[in-house]
């Protein structure tokens, strides 16, 4: 079996619907965090996403190979590219993508998601509006970076 049949199997397994297509519906994007793990197809990966199934609550780990197949209903483009410009520059913008997952996680407060939305269509930024900015991104950073137990599936 390769990945992509490997990855079909796997989800369809956890959902619901009887059928991918069907089943890639029942998802949606819980968290991401990078450590060497495997995505559900097999794929040896760094960047996790966390997915949860909406009807059953099964929770299962995929990576970039495997979750631009969920990014239409997923409502977010992959947000790790925008934390991985952060990772490697913290003085850059966060996407909306990766904020609203932030907010939702509790990362971030609801202050913290307003103004940082507020200015990411300024060009620029007061030295204070900087320096929150780059608060909030050390934040984001911690987060994605941090270690995290994760379920093992057979
Ligand atoms: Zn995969």
């Amino acid at each position: 079996m390769n990945y992509k049949e490997a990855f079909i199997k796997e989800i369809t397994a956890l959902s619901e619907a009887n059928n991918f297509n069907m089943a890639v519906l029942e998802w949606e994007l819980v968290t991401i965090f990078e450590e060497e793990n495997n995505c559900i197809c097999g794929h040896p990966i760094i960047e996790n996403c966390e997915i949860q199934n909406k009807f059953n609550g099964n929770i299962a780990i995929v990576g970039n190979c495997c979750i631009n197949k969920f990014v239409k209903n997923i409502n977010s483009s992959n947000p790790f590219n925008s934390g991985k410009r952060l990772i490697k520059d913290n003085t850059r913008s966060a996407n909306s993508s990766l904020l609203d997952l932030m907010h939702k996680n509790k990362i971030i407060n609801a202050w913290e998601l307003f103004f940082y939305k507020d200015i990411l269509g300024k060009r620029n930024l007061s030295p204070k509006q900087q320096a929150k900015k780059i608060q909030i991104n050390n934040k984001i950073i911690k987060y994605i970076n941090r270690k995290k137990q994760v379920f093992q599936f057979s």
